[in-house]
């Protein structure tokens, strides 16, 4: 992989890479286009990285099929499909990795502990292989992509970072390899995660500064209508990160959600604009 991007490189091509565990849908495809507008070569890495999954979540379980995925990404046109075994990504004895502080603890941190150290790590290693000159993200996983970028500023990789919006089905459901797990019920009951986000905007757009207040009603939503198990629902300023209860003097914020059907993990989130009273 990286002879053929050295000799993309050489021959002045400009690489964009997207980075995916597969199992593709309309929202990996998404960035296959984005990443087509800002290079000339796209390559989409398959990679289920064990790093970044913790005791006990579905590492063995994570939907794999990756016949499928060539046959969709040939589809696109990605020139090239980089699926590194585990054996050639971690060597016998792999000691070094990436940490972004503080941001990689909160949230999703909190509730999968040292997920985004194997993120940010597998994804500093792609970088160092397939040598990009952009890479695209889903702002399906916000704090994924805020942890990347902020990788990549922090240690100077030179790779340009682009951020694609939320591919969601025709019912609101933002599209996720995982919603292959869910029973019909609870396929059902999963849209009110953005029902619950579209309260939210409604809310903050009309002027609700307590966010306290918002997480409630976001809360009593969720619980009322669905058996989900809430791991969190919360708000954070979208420029830095960190956890904020007052939308007071902030142009935007950002609503973050996990909740549990069963044994499926689903995260989803919005960028609202805030309203004046
Ligand atoms: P994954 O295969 O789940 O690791 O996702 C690979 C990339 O696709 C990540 O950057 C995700 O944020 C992005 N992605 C996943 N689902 C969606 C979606 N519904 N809309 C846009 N991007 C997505």
């Amino acid at each position: 992989m990286q002879g053929i991007a050295d000799e993309l490189r050489s021959k002045g091509k400009r690489i964009g890479l997207v980075p995916t565990m597969g199992y593709l849908h309309q929202g990996h495809l998404s960035l296959v286009d984005e990443a087509k507008r800002h290079s000339d070569v796209v390559i989409m890495s398959i990679y289920v990285n064990p790093t970044q999954f913790g005791r006990g979540e579905d590492f063995d379980k994570y939907p794999r099929d990756l016949a499928r995925d060539e046959e969709m990404a040939s589809q696109k046109s990605v020139n090239y499909l980089f699926v590194p075994s585990d054996k050639e990504m971690y060597r016998d004895e792999h000691l070094a990795y990436v940490e972004v502080e503080k941001v990689s603890s909160l949230l999703e941190g909190e509730f999968r502990p040292g997920h985004f150290k194997g993120v940010a790590s597998v994804v500093a290693k792609l970088f160092n292989i397939v040598k990009p000159h952009a890479a695209v993200f889903g702002q399906k996983d916000a704090q994924q992509a805020f942890i990347i970028k902020k990788m990549v500023e922090d240690l100077n990789f030179d790779v340009q970072i682009i951020v694609a919006p939320i591919v969601r089905e025709p019912d609101g459901l933002a599209m996720s390899s995982r919603n292959v797990y869910l029973s019909p019920s609870q396929r059902e009951q999963a849209t009110v995660l953005y029902k619950s986000l579209r309260l939210a905007e409604k809310l903050v757009a009309g002027g609700e500064k307590d966010l306290v207040r918002s997480r409630a009603e976001m809360v009593k939503m969720i619980t009322d209508s669905s058996d989900g198990k809430i791991d969190y629902v919360s708000f954070v300023d979208p420029k830095n990160f960190t956890k904020i209860e007052s939308a007071k003097d902030l142009d935007e914020v950002q609503s973050l959600l996990a909740v549990r059907f069963g044994k499926t993990r689903l995260i989803d989130n919005m960028l609202l604009k805030t309203g004046k009273r």
